[in-house]
């Protein structure tokens, strides 16, 4: 086997190259990975430096296009597999308690339904977040409520009852679909993304509550929405929701009525006033780390120049998480913490820290997570 090789350097030399790496980006989420178009470190096992342009005749790169790039982060993944396959075999069917004996759930993120059997390879209690983008990217016109209901039902039914959180349409910002004409804005995290898209084309978002409605006939299924801002956000797509359980009543299709509907915090504006969507009818809360730290600290998450300033433990970080985690408490709704950072050890022992006990995390950073919560105590 391989020693596991560390990537120290890369340099695109693709036309294409930032068109690339935006791919290469999307595809390494899923492995917990954060890739940065400056040279800095990554957070996680994975020690990544990418150096983009202007970095020619430096010492130590590695010249890479995007072909070669994509073998060597395999070659670099098997031998870091091979080690996490060692603790899978001596952790996996444990339950998942603190070593002060607090019972906490370990769930994953996903971005396609092909991520199912990792999940279960990696023992995942359920899914956290279930990124419903692959959908739309992967097709060349808007998916149908038919093909969309196919593909949902199937991750449920593939996870035989266990608990499957998927977040309702995604886009804008680093992810441009071409079929959807988005305005072409200058800042676009901060304008036309996530569930900003979906109220401003009610029949896109329709088209999805519908297929979501309709496979949740067929297992254990969460609902929530992306970029939520502020109260208003809510009460207008939960309309939107009680129209389409209207029309499928109408229609007569089977679904859950009672499926429950939850928030992804990763406004702050939103986590200042987490309470209030309790009042609302929230049923769950979810933390997402990537975007509340990008938001929190007016940081890129990803263009990040200044790298220094995205952490997602920060001091500002921690209150606002306290704010969610105590409404949530209060409401008695379950609230649960995702993105890259909860894939590190370190930090997900702070977020232990703070009161959460549900994490979800890149099914292949879950064994490192569980062996890190069960050697853990609570202060
Ligand atoms: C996040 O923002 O933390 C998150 C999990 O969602 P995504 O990375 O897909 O924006
Ligand atoms: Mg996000």
């Amino acid at each position: 086997k391989h020693p596991p090789l560390k990537i120290v350097g890369v340099e695109l030399e693709s036309r294409r190259g930032r068109f690339c790496l935006l791919r290469l980006r999307w595809r390494l989420r899923r492995f917990g990975v954060r890739l940065s178009f400056e040279q800095q470190n990554v957070t996680g096992w994975c020690s990544f430096f990418c150096l983009l342009l202007g970095g020619k005749g430096k010492p130590g790169l590695l010249r890479a296009c995007f072909g070669v790039l994509q073998a060597r982060l395999l070659f670099c993944f098997e031998g870091i597999q091979l080690r996490l396959q060692r603790l899978l075999e001596t952790l996996k069917g444990q339950p998942n308690v603190t070593k002060d004996g607090k019972s906490i759930r370990i769930y994953c993120n996903i971005g396609s339904p092909d991520d199912v059997h990792a999940v279960q390879v990696n023992d995942g209690g359920g899914i956290g977040l279930f990124r419903s983008e692959f959908l739309y990217l992967n097709s060349p016109d808007y998916p149908t409520e038919d093909q969309q209901f196919e593909a949902y039902k199937k991750v449920l039914a593939d996870m035989d009852g266990k608990e499957v959180i998927i977040r309702t349409l995604d886009i804008g910002a680093d992810k441009q679909i071409g079929y959807f004409n988005l305005p072409k804005e200058d800042n676009p995290a901060m304008g036309m993304r996530a569930l900003r898209i979906c109220l401003n084309r009610p029949e896109i978002f329709k088209t999805q509550l519908r297929a979501l409605y309709r496979a949740s006939a067929f297992g254990n299924l969460g609902i929530m929405f992306p970029m939520v801002t502020n109260l208003e956000d809510w009460d207008e797509a939960m309309r939107l929701v009680a129209h389409c359980r209207q029309l499928l009543r109408e229609r007569g299709e089977e679904f859950d009525p009672n499926t429950p509907f939850g928030v992804m915090f990763g406004v702050p504006s939103a986590c200042l006033t987490a309470e209030e969507f309790v009042e609302h009818g929230c049923n769950f809360f979810v933390i997402e780390t990537n975007d509340l730290t990008q938001y929190t600290h007016a940081v890129d998450r990803d263009i990040s120049i200044a790298e220094r300033y995205y952490r997602p433990a920060s001091h500002a970080m921690k209150k606002l998480i306290r704010m969610v985690v105590e409404a949530a408490r209060e409401g008695g709704i379950p609230v649960t913490i995702c993105g890259s950072a909860v894939g590190n050890p370190a930090n997900t022992l702070q977020y232990l820290q703070l009161g959460l006990r549900s994490f979800s995390v890149s099914p292949q950073n879950l064994i490192e997570v569980k062996k890190a919560l069960m050697n853990a105590k609570i202060k």
